[in-house]
């Protein structure tokens, strides 16, 4: 007899054993016994209280790029190791070709979150969320909205279905923010995300209390919870209304976003003839919806719209992939699909199918066929044709989580729209199509029930991600029936493990919190000219304030000769005159500019390495010939890139010789340190 392994969870510092009431874990290819994991009675105050006061702490007093740095060595790690992951996958009836998005999609997640952390964040602790407003005309009085970590623990309860994406697609922007997680995984599966855990502990990265895992039940964990705590879950809308209706949650407002079930919509676009490579296209997309995962797979597509006079080759093609498919053993090279999780799952998956035949054809397969593959949770596909879609209510309602989708004519793009829609809020829709005005369409009248609408041609046959691919930069969630909740999209994501405040206040208060430099707050003198300084030496708020220089009527005259830009407002006293905005020949934007530069640059090699662009430039007031023109440029913000140099965001206000600012725009440079970081 095969051992029977025992899943831990990792506890409050320590791994925990599961105990006598552990629940059963079962090959899917087989249906044998594989592990066990769970605990009859759990610490849930204790790993609650572990969290909140060690992990908190610990990840709170890292900036943003320590916490990005940690990611990308834990990714690092678990890339070097994924090949247990691999091995152990395929018992959850996962192929090869499901661990490149459950894997190796995890870890190039938590790439991705790295990566945009450092080059979108501050290497700071608190994130600053949108500009400076201005409260008072004097520019005495601003306001800032700003983002910190939320002081309690993040929970993370998961589906099955991706024991690896679906823990690291979330701890990546918890940790980010600073805060700590407990990671529930659904039992299932819950031995390859213990696997991805270990790994990551024994890297040596994880703060203490910044991870814990719990297997098996949650005990009373959401009793305990308060207004600072998240939890995110994903599964399905029965279990998500049973949690969100805990009191303690509805009592202390705790943030709950759901991630749950979906009956995603494709659409062939009315201008796609079989001939057209679009065609392709979509069959691929639908067949590879239906079997990656063995169609367990939130994003996968449960409905297949396309115009009733293509509803005939459509089924053709359909059936003809179908019929290839290659079903077994997931760690087979040779299977296409694997099996489904478990047996339950498989007659979750019969029971739901045989609803949809209440109201849809099967075209393809046989719903009461015995299993393809004798034992285990062996499933084969089902294609359903829906005649009449509008008088059908189970085909739009009924997630059948495994290879079954069900095909429905539509008259016109309408229709098409409508009938997508009747998903009641999916996570997303794709169409294939060649016609940017059909794509306008279907994207305004389907978006407000969609989290993500994918649109696929030629043009992104080679590029394109594919329909169920959820992406790190994008996000991801759907309104409605879909849960109502938003995760990833980028640094989106972390914010909502943050509290968003409005702080108001003088603008060097608005400094000193921020580290960031606001227009109006006191000058910090520089020491010595600031690009003479490097990147570590310079101060937030520094400010260089240059010496006037007089613009004249030759300077602009060469300026334009010598640039070729001799628009009317630069030449032609009169013409300019009869222009609302001057008062008769000025001085060109890039005039100014090029002499700010003149007048702030400090000529000699040095720490500043290069000018790598301007950002929210404004031309504020003209610049007549006799005009004299002077700089006040200061260190607004610094982001080092890394150990050699870092990024300068200059704040420069060119003003005129009344004191007013004729122009304003931030630089950006990139600054050597003078002693390279470690
Ligand atoms: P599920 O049965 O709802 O379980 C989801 C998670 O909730 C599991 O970790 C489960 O743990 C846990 N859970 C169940 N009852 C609980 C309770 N009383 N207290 C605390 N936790 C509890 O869903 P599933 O079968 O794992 O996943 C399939 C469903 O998830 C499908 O409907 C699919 O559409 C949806 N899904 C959605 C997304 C998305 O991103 N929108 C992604 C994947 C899956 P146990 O396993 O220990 O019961």
């Amino acid at each position: 007899m095969t051992e029977i392994r025992d899943v831990s969870s990792y506890l409050i510092g320590a791994w925990c054993p599961p105990d006598a009431e552990a629940r059963p874990i079962h090959d899917a290819a087989t249906g044998r016994q594989l592990a066990r994991a769970g605990h009859g009675s759990l610490d849930t105050a204790g790993i609650l209280r572990h969290a909140r006061e060690v992990g908190g702490p610990a990840l709170r007093q890292l900036s943003f790029h320590d916490r990005a740095r940690m990611i990308k060595a834990l990714a690092q790690h678990l890339d070097a190791n994924k090949q247990a992951l691999y091995d152990l996958s395929f018992s959850t009836g996962a192929t090869l070709r499901d661990h490149a998005f459950d894997i190796d999609g995890g870890i190039g997640t938590l790439f991705v979150f790295a990566s945009k952390a450092r080059r979108e964040m501050p290497d700071a602790t608190v994130y600053v969320d949108g500009p400076v407003e201005a409260l008072s005309r004097d520019g005495s009085f601003v306001g800032q909205h700003i983002c910190t970590p939320l002081r309690g623990a993040a929970i993370h309860i998961n589906a099955f279905n991706f024991p690896v994406w679906g823990m690291l697609e979330k701890l990546a922007p918890t940790w980010l923010a600073g805060m700590p997680a407990i990671v529930k995984p659904a039992t299932a599966t819950c031995h390859v995300t213990e696997l991805a855990v270990r790994i990551m502990l024994d890297s040596g990265h994880v703060p203490d209390g910044a991870l814990q895992l719990v297997c098996g039940g949650i005990g009373d964990m959401l009793d305990h919870v308060s207004g600072q705590d998240v939890i995110s879950f994903t599964g399905s809308a029965e279990t998500a209304a049973r949690l969100r209706s805990t009191p303690a949650i509805q009592r202390e407002a705790t943030r709950f976003s759901a991630e749950q079930d979906s009956l995603n919509a494709t659409i062939l676009g009315p201008d796609v003839p079989p001939d057209a490579p679009e065609f392709d296209l979509f069959v691929s997309e639908v067949i590879r919806e239906m079997t990656v995962k063995a169609g367990q797979k939130c994003t996968a597509i449960r409905r297949i719209l396309v115009p009733a006079d293509a509803i005939d080759p459509v089924i053709t093609a359909l059936c003809a992939r179908l019929s290839r498919i290659t079903i077994g053993a997931a760690d087979d090279p040779e299977t296409d699909m694997g099996p489904l999780v478990s047996s339950a799952q498989c007659a979750d998956v019969r029971a739901k199918a045989a609803l949809i035949a209440s109201e849809a054809a099967c075209v393809f397969g046989d719903p009461d066929a015995p299993p393809p593959v004798p034992g285990g949770a062996f499933f084969a596909p089902l294609l359903f044709f829906c005649r009449d879609p509008d008088a059908a209510h189970l085909v739009h309602e009924t997630e059948a989580f495994g290879p079954v989708a069900t095909l429905m004519p539509y008259r016109d793009l309408d229709h098409a729209v409508a009938l997508a829609n009747r998903g009641q809020g999916s996570l997303v829709a794709s169409l294939i199509t060649h016609d940017p005005e059909v794509a306008r369409t279907v994207t305004l009248g389907a978006a407000a029930c969609h989290g993500r609408i994918y649109l696929a041609d030629r043009t992104t046959m080679k590029a394109g991600s594919g329909h169920g691919a959820p992406l790190p930069h994008m996000i991801h969630g759907g309104p409605g029936r879909a849960g109502g909740g938003e995760e990833l999209g980028g640094i989106r994501a972390v914010l909502h493990y943050m509290q968003r405040t409005a702080v108001q206040g003088s603008p060097d208060m608005l400094r000193a919190i921020t580290g960031r430099h606001v227009p109006g707050a006191t000058p910090v003198p520089a020491p010595a000219h600031p690009f003479t300084r490097g990147f570590d030496a310079l101060h937030i708020g520094e400010t260089l304030e240059t010496e006037a220089r007089t613009v004249t009527l030759d300077d602009i005259e060469t300026f334009a000769h010598f640039t070729g830009d001799t628009f009317y407002a630069h030449m032609d006293d009169a013409a300019a005159a009869r222009n609302p905005f001057f008062p008769g020949r000025v001085a060109h934007g890039y005039l100014l500019l090029s002499f700010a530069a003149g007048l702030f640059v400090h000529p000699e090699e040095g720490p500043v390495l290069a000018n790598t662009g301007l950002d929210a430039l404004r031309f504020l007031k003209p610049v007549s010939p006799g005009d004299s023109v002077s700089v006040l440029l200061t260190v607004m913000s610094k982001t080092p890139r890394n150990p050699a140099y870092g990024e300068v965001r200059w704040h420069v206000k060119i003003k005129n010789q009344n004191a007013e600012p004729v122009a304003e725009y931030e630089l950006l440079t990139m600054n050597a340190f003078d002693t390279p970081a470690a």
